[in-house]
């Protein structure tokens, strides 16, 4: 169990890490003290958990991933990227498989912790099938940086 939760949160910051470094570059929702280009000072925040007055108090890979119909739509190139990435995701999980229990898991505004509260609830057989998985990612990933 401590192998596939320290293996999750390695794959979650990395998959975390690749999605800031796009937000970053493409700058989707030009966010100034005012607000965003789509909403006022909560963004798409509004009545989540984890906001606060000096804004989100948690790294979610899901908020980080999404973007709103008006980020998509005047930074094309960034849903583009962040639809490959998500696809890269996907490649890992064969036919509705683990790495698709992780994305599924991150849904909704959860935090990390969040996340892994829920991959240590899992069936036996399905931490299984997730911990080959993100084997799989992270052997992909190593063979992506080598070349
Ligand atoms: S995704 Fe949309 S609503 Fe959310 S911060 Fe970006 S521009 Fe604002
Ligand atoms: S978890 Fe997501 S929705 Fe909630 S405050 Fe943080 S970025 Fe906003």
């Amino acid at each position: 169990m401590d192998d596939l939760l320290q293996l999750y949160a390695e794959v979650y910051d990395d998959i975390f890490r690749r999605a800031s470094g796009i937000i970053e570059y493409y700058d989707p929702c030009e966010i100034t003290d005012c607000g965003c280009i789509a909403e006022g000072k909560d963004f798409c925040c509004g009545g989540c958990s984890h906001l606060d007055e000096d804004g989100c108090t948690t790294q979610s890979i899901w908020c980080k991933m999404w973007l709103c119909y008006t980020a998509e739509k005047y930074t094309p190139e960034c849903k583009k990227a962040m639809s490959k990435l998500k696809d890269t995701m996907r490649t890992h999980d064969k036919f509705h498989g683990s790495l698709g229990y992780i994305w599924y898991s991150l849904m909704g505004r959860k935090s990390k912790e969040e996340a892994l509260n829920e991959v240590a609830r899992m069936k036996d057989r399905h931490q299984q099938e997730l911990l080959a998985e993100l084997k799989n990612y992270k052997e992909a990933r190593g063979n992506e940086k080598s070349t």
